[in-house]
């Protein structure tokens, strides 16, 4: 059973953390599949039914429900794989966004072989704030947009998402102050990563 599981390591943080920036990163190292749950639901078309959800709930700060989002990550994971991008026997998924609660967390237990979890921590929370707007504009997110919405995710964020922590538990969570530069930040995810059989 164990080796249909998809290995993993989960980029784990805030809205703004960074953890897009490093995944792309990641996802460059040959073995690496870099899987971003946000930009599976962004690829959706407004015209289907599971796209005018996703608008419906990004646009108020809040998760789509989980049904939802985890039948859509698996029918993305799974076209990456028919379609020869994605290896399971020899690529590990670098995973950013999903599991985003605890019930999700339980629902990919039989899926993912969790290796990994990087929680990239910003304590100061005007400085998520103000990367959220700035990329606003840049990667056009509406739901970057606006000061309320960006709150709600935050909150969403302590109140949801911040569970899965200890989900995980400690001895596969590794913490990285994502307040340095994306160089330096890159530089500890390689320290920790590195030596992780895979
Ligand atoms: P961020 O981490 O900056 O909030 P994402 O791109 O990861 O941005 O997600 C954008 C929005 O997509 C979320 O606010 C949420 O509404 C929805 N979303 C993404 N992943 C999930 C998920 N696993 N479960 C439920 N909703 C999700």
């Amino acid at each position: 059973m164990e080796t249909s599981k998809y290995r993993a390591i989960l980029l784990f943080g805030a809205p703004g953390a960074g953890k897009g920036t490093q995944g792309k990163i990641l996802g460059t190292i040959p073995n690496f599949f870099h899987c971003a749950c946000g930009d599976v639901f962004r690829n959706l078309r407004i015209d289907n039914e599971l796209g005018r959800i996703f608008l419906e709930y990004s646009s108020r700060g809040e998760l789509v429900p989980d049904d939802a989002s985890i039948r859509l990550w698996r029918n993305s994971i799974q076209g990456s794989q028919s379609l020869g991008r994605f290896h399971p026997e020899k690529d590990t998924l670098v995973l950013d966004g999903i599991p985003r609660n605890r019930t999700q967390a339980e629902m990919l237990s039989e899926t993912l072989d969790v290796r990994a979890v990087l929680y990239l921590t910003c304590p100061d929370m005007s400085k998520l704030v103000e990367r959220l707007q700035r990329r606003a504009l840049r990667e056009n997110r509406l739901d970057d947009a606006n000061l309320n919405v960006i709150r709600a995710r935050l909150e969403t964020y302590e109140k949801e998402t911040k569970p899965v922590l200890d989900y995980y538990g400690k001895d596969l969570v590794h913490t990285v102050d994502s307040t340095q530069s994306p160089v330096k930040v890159l530089m500890d995810i390689l320290k920790i990563i590195a030596p992780v059989p895979l």
